[in-house]
């Protein structure tokens, strides 16, 4: 039983390449974030062995006694955290969540209403290429040009016009708070179920600083590895409604998934208690306060934020009338070693894989220690590139100092 390093070296060069990167690059992708070592711990346990089709208490394999015990802790704190009276762990992502829950609430051929791709939803809320778009008669909604957020007029038009069985808020890519109440009332007018898909911002939901939807919504799904700082994997809560409980449980199992991934339950039992700690709170304030410091910052340089600011935890900045393309910058940035995405912006010339924007997130940044001075910082580095038109020698110069902060602030150690 030799260790990855003897027995696969090759894979093993890769693993600790992707850990260098990770220290010494600054994460600035929305989605993503450093997990503890105690999420990696269970995830890298025994209970990747076990199956455990059904729910705690109601298996169809014997020796559940164990893994039970860590599903159960799982769920009871999805419920503390986010004041849910139904939490179910297993989905493996948030697509799967975002599956299982709408074919809970609707069927095949049923009309959706959610927010497109290219206005900053996600592929599941009804694009074309995904099975949401698919399966479901999918309308779209997206933001009011004039001020960067969402255009509920159009809403409400389109819910009025096309009377969709399902609406889904939440998104990928928008700094603004989201009405819920007023997605709710849109929704009881048309006699449609309200799903939130708060994958983005379930950290900041957890820590009190983003609304909750869940009081608002009839399902709520999540991710639980962006804010929320856990393992990759899904989650849907629900208010009290036995009914909807039990389609949720089965169309996440047997309808959508089979074996639960028991390791990776187990490393959401481990982030849930860890966001039930004062000092997420904290962490979650810290991740917003450097979103606003970082948004100031490039404004102060004359960059252009769609909708003006940020109240979580990402941003947008608009390059439409910069000359530079989403995608230059992304990869200008990269080379000295800022890593972002390349974000479409509202009413984008360019191609979806051209882009006119950047999407910018805190939450890894964040994890690693940086406060208002170093965001402050590398706001500025991220504008010396984009202003020397994304040259070789900014690059270089940025990198140096990158790295430098890099080594101040150690991720894992
Ligand atoms: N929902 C939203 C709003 C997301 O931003 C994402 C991921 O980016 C997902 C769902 C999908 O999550 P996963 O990648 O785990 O399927």
């Amino acid at each position: 039983n030799s260790t990855i390093a003897e027995f696969d070296p090759e894979l093993q060069a890769a693993i600790q390449a992707e850990r260098r990167r990770q220290e010494d690059h600054i994460e600035l992708i929305a989605s993503e974030n450093y997990a503890s070592p105690r999420v990696l711990e269970a995830q890298g346990s025994v209970l990747t062995n076990k199956y455990a089709e059904g729910y705690p208490g109601k298996r169809y394999y014997g020796g559940c006694e164990h893994v039970d015990v860590a599903e159960q802790l799982a769920i009871d704190r999805a419920r503390q955290l986010f004041g849910a009276t139904y939490a179910n762990v297993q989905p493996h992502s948030g697509s799967q969540a975002n599956a299982a829950a709408y074919l809970a609430l609707v069927e095949a051929g049923d009309t959706i209403l959610g927010m497109s791709l290219d206005h900053g939803g996600h592929l599941t809320h009804g694009a074309k290429v995904n099975f949401s778009g698919k399966l479901f008669k999918a309308v779209q909604y997206g933001l009011d040009p004039a001020t960067g957020e969402i255009d509920y007029a159009q809403v409400e038009r389109l819910a009025r016009e096309h009377r969709p069985r399902l609406i889904i808020a939440g998104f990928s890519a928008y700094s603004r708070v989201v009405d819920w109440e007023r997605f709710r009332r849109i929704s009881d007018e048309v006699g449609a179920y309200f799903l939130v898909d708060m994958a983005h911002v379930a950290g900041l939901v957890a820590a009190g600083i983003y609304p909750n939807p869940v009081p608002h919504a009839d399902v709520v799904t999540t991710t639980t590895h962006k804010t929320l700082r856990g393992p990759r994997g899904g989650l849907i809560l629900a208010r009290p409604h036995e009914a909807i409980h039990k389609k949720l449980n089965s169309l996440v199992f047997p309808g959508t998934q089979g074996g639960p991934l028991m390791h990776v339950i187990a490393a959401k039992a481990v982030a849930l208690l860890e966001a039930l700690q004062p000092d997420f709170t904290v962490y979650q304030k810290q991740v917003l306060a450097n979103a606003r410091a970082m948004a100031g910052t490039l404004m102060r340089r004359g960059f252009k934020i769609v909708s003006g600011g940020t109240d979580n935890h990402l941003f947008l900045i608009d390059l439409v009338d910069k000359n530079i393309t989403g995608k230059d910058a992304d990869a200008a940035l990269g080379r000295a070693h800022i890593t972002v995405n390349k974000n479409a912006v509202p009413n984008d010339p360019r191609s979806p894989f051209v882009t006119s924007g950047l999407r910018i997130g805190t939450p890894a940044a964040t994890t690693r220690g940086f406060k208002e001075a170093e965001v402050n910082d590398l706001a500025g580095w991220i504008a010396d590139v984009l202003d020397a038109g994304l040259s070789d020698a900014a690059v270089e110069t940025v990198r140096g100092k990158v790295q430098a902060l890099c080594a101040r602030f150690p991720v894992y150690g």
